[in-house]
């Protein structure tokens, strides 16, 4: 499995920046992003298309950053940006093609060889039928990123539709299908819209924040909640939910369930 076509930047509205950071905050709510990538978008506007003085505006930037990222791993960029006048696409401010031509991403937390040869996982491990199902689907520059880079959730919410119609779950088809595309965005969107995730700052999808700032991934703890394992859990895991107990968990996959079955309903009908 190999997609075929570039993920970052495929057009009709979707657009990623998860690798240059976007999302590495605790809080990384669709309004705190955005202030971020507006606050960074007009500081730059300014600069003009030389190193030195992208080198300085980038230092500034960094300085005046909202928080402390949450894995250190991950760095986040002061060069990310809306690249376009509407602000519903999200990338590189330093890329050529963002400049007209000059080159200033060595200005930024990584070489530009890196940023220009980097694919995440996501590349490999999707299909191509899969990732253009989740471009139409999200067609946003917010929850395009959440959901692309989230394989487990993308395959995990498409195995649990298998399960459902009992027969494959093919992404031709609900792309064909407007009913069935618009139940789909609705189940995709749980990344953004699920209620009672609670505060657990050191939560980020299926990951946690260890002790040195380090991803770490996260099971449900079933001897201590007392329940069996259930086939939503990847998913209500991947939505970031790490439920205290019984009913908790039992609200999430339900809600995943809902959103699923409605999938299915819609591609009956
Ligand atoms: S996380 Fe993946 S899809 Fe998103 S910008 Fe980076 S390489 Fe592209
Ligand atoms: S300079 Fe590199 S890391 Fe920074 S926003 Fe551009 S592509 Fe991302």
């Amino acid at each position: 499995m190999t997609v075929s076509f570039h993920l970052c930047q495929p057009g009709g509205g979707a657009s990623c920046g998860a690798c240059c950071g976007l999302y590495n905050f605790r809080d990384h709510s669709r309004l705190a992003v955005a202030e971020q990538l507006s606050m960074q978008t007009e500081r730059l506007r300014r600069v003009p298309w030389e190193a030195s003085a992208w080198h300085e505006a980038a230092r500034e930037l960094l300085a005046a950053r909202r928080a402390e990222p949450m894995f250190s791993a991950v760095r986040v960029c002061p060069l990310l940006g809306f690249v376009d006048n509407e602000r519903k696409q999200v990338g590189c401010l330093a890329h050529p093609l963002v400049t007209g031509g000059t080159d200033l991403r060595d200005c930024g937390v990584y070489r530009s060889s890196v940023c220009e040869t980097f694919t995440c996982p996501s590349f490999g491990w999707l299909t191509d039928a899969q990732a253009r199902l989740v471009q139409v689907a999200c067609a946003d520059w917010y929850l395009y990123g959440l959901v692309i880079t989230d394989v487990e959730f993308v395959r995990g919410c498409l195995r649990l539709l298998e399960w459902e119609l009992a027969g494959p779950a093919r992404p031709e088809v609900l792309m064909e299908q407007p009913e069935a595309l618009a139940a789909v965005r609705r189940m995709f969107a749980l990344k953004e819209t699920a209620p009672r995730r609670g505060t657990n700052a050191t939560v980020f999808g299926r990951f946690n924040r260890d002790a040195d700032g380090e991803p770490v991934p996260r099971t449900v703890d079933y001897v201590k909640l007392g329940v069996r394992a259930s086939p939503e859990d990847d998913v209500v895991l991947c939505l970031g939910y790490a439920p205290k107990d019984a009913t908790e968990l039992m609200g999430a996959r339900e809600l995943v369930r809902s959103h699923v079955k409605a999938v299915a309903r819609a591609l009956a009908a």
